[in-house]
């Protein structure tokens, strides 16, 4: 069985599609493990009960109006991580992108976060009604942006298709592998939403042309915290059953500030 000892997506209290997972319950369970807490960065912006305003058509001036509000609590989310005093507990964030290609982050706060992950979430060109292709073209774009915004890792990469009742095509798994890689951006295997055929087809991908891939269980409840069943499961699928390869292949983070503690 593959030892899998990384998990650089999970949420806290921070997201308000989190759970019953909170920051303490990440550090009291994670021993062993190295971690990021990657909350929403548009969620930090949005009050709650707005979390998802992402797909609201004011939302550039929504996230320009909260911009102070936004920032005070990335700068709380960032001390709160900080203060559990555990170096393997990453700061991270999954950064949104704006329908502009303009994150939804503050670009001076850059170097006090040790893992960026670029996710789409919303794709305006959807919810118009637009052709597959249209959509698909949309997506890439986004991509693009995620790559030269030196994003950390792409999150769950296909799972947008999967909500639209889209297929992914191997030739987009290619292009997306190949893209990603370029730009040093590592791949995410993600078990939040599992979607094993499409990721049995990114591995694959991945080991032919030496891409890395991130583990990411995506926890929103503690149920999901440090369960990798899925991820054995679908590396198995895909032939990767040496713990060497699997080295090969696993992305790791490297922190930014450094605690005195020995990297892995
Ligand atoms: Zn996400
Ligand atoms: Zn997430």
């Amino acid at each position: 069985m593959l030892t899998i000892d990384t998990d650089y997506h999970v949420h806290s209290e921070f997201s308000f599609c989190a759970t019953d997972i909170t920051l303490e319950r990440i550090f009291q369970l994670g021993d062993g493990l190295y971690l990021a807490v990657t909350d929403h960065s548009a969620h930090q912006y949005f009050r709650p009960g707005r979390g998802w305003s992402l797909a609201r058509e004011d939302v550039v001036d929504l996230v320009e109006e909260q911009r102070d509000y936004g920032r005070e609590n990335l700068e709380r989310y960032i001390a709160m991580i900080r203060a559990l005093g555990r170096p393997e507990i990453l700061v991270g964030l999954e950064v949104d992108i704006l329908p502009t290609g303009d994150l939804v982050f503050e670009e001076d706060l850059r170097e006090e976060f040790d893992v960026l992950i670029g996710s789409v979430h919303h794709l305006p060109s959807y919810v118009q009604g637009r052709s597959p292709a249209e959509i698909v073209a949309e997506w890439q774009t986004r991509v693009c942006q995620f790559c030269d915004q030196g994003m950390d890792i792409l999150g769950h990469p296909f799972r947008i298709f999967a909500q639209y009742g889209l297929p992914v095509s191997d030739g987009l798994i290619a292009w997306t592998v190949e893209r990603c890689t370029a730009a040093g951006v590592a791949l995410e295997i993600n078990s939040h939403q599992p979607s094993p055929q499409d990721d049995v087809r990114l591995i694959r991908c991945a080991r032919e042309q030496g891409a890395r891939l991130a583990i990411a269980t995506d926890a929103h409840a503690t149920w999901e915290f440090g369960e990798f069943s899925y991820h054995r499961q679908v590396l198995a699928a895909a032939g990767v059953e040496s713990q060497e390869e699997w080295e090969r292949l696993n992305w790791r983070a490297v922190p930014h500030l450094d605690f005195g503690a020995s990297a892995p």
